[in-house]
């Protein structure tokens, strides 16, 4: 399946190459659900800075002085810095060839559902139906006052002020902020996903956040298989399967491969 690709710099050392080959095989008639876990690598190629890389935000920001649900009730005009300058990244981003091939995979019924850590919103924009977000999103805002829900595009505000809710109250963007725990009903979603999968792709994501941390063993521990396609492997993980390159490359290698094999076999 390698061959004829014109792109010398695309290739991938040989193991990982392997791992490729396997993976897009399994992907061709999966034994049960396939479910996708991605994280900040998986948006780099959008221009969404892994915050938590050296060059990341939070080598700027206090987490937990800035991005706090307490400090932003304390300090809303402190924490909205922040976010505002959050808000401006993700406003130009847009969905790269790893959120389209997780789509187009999800159309073929080759994948199952993405379990996300990033509150981007580029796996819906790219056409993914079944998107967890683990973090929760930005494309929504609730009131810290009355519980109203706007969306990123009903608020006028600009920075510096704070945005704020017809009410009075101080709006918030519906991401998980620091020390908060993941919203419920995405956890438990994403429990039952890794419970039933056969196969775990986690993509672009070190998981070193609890209680996501944990969805890799519960998978294996349920039989599935836990693929990591990583550009760095990460220190902790045990997967059955690495292929150390960027997801954007990897993706859509896999999807041409199951998608042709249909076309073949359709
Ligand atoms: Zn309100």
């Amino acid at each position: 399946m390698t061959d004829g690709r014109q792109d010398p710099a695309a290739a991938l050392p040989a193991a990982s190459e392997a791992a490729l080959a396997r993976l897009a095989t399994a992907l061709a008639e999966p034994a049960g659900p396939v479910v996708a876990v991605t994280g900040a690598g998986a948006s780099v190629a959008s221009g969404v800075p892994d915050f938590r890389s050296d060059a990341g935000l939070w080598q700027r920001y206090d987490p937990v002085a800035s991005a706090s649900v307490e400090a932003l009730r304390a300090d809303p005009a402190r924490v909205w810095e922040l976010l505002w300058e959050l808000d401006e990244l993700l406003r130009h981003a847009e969905p790269n060839p790893a959120h389209h091939a997780l789509a187009a995979l999800e159309e073929a019924g080759a994948v199952s559902a993405v379990l996300t850590q990033n509150p981007d919103g580029l796996h819906h924009r790219a056409g993914s139906q079944r998107v967890v977000e683990l973090h929760g999103t930005a494309t929504t805002l609730s009131c810290l006052a009355c519980g109203a829900e706007l969306a990123r595009g009903e608020v006028a505000a600009a920075p510096p002020s704070v945005p704020r809710c017809t009410c009075g109250g101080v709006l918030r963007p519906d991401v998980t902020l620091f020390g908060e725990p993941p919203p419920e009903e995405a956890l438990a979603a994403a429990t039952d996903w890794c419970s039933r999968a056969s196969e775990l792709l986690v993509i672009g994501t070190a998981l070193e956040v609890l209680p996501v941390a944990q969805l890799p063993d519960l998978a294996q521990d349920s039989g599935a298989r836990v693929w990591e396609i990583n550009v760095r492997p990460v220190h902790g993980l045990d997967p059955d399967e690495r292929i150390t390159a960027p997801a954007e490359v990897v993706l859509p290698r896999v999807a041409e491969h199951v998608l042709g094999q249909r076309a073949r076999s359709g």
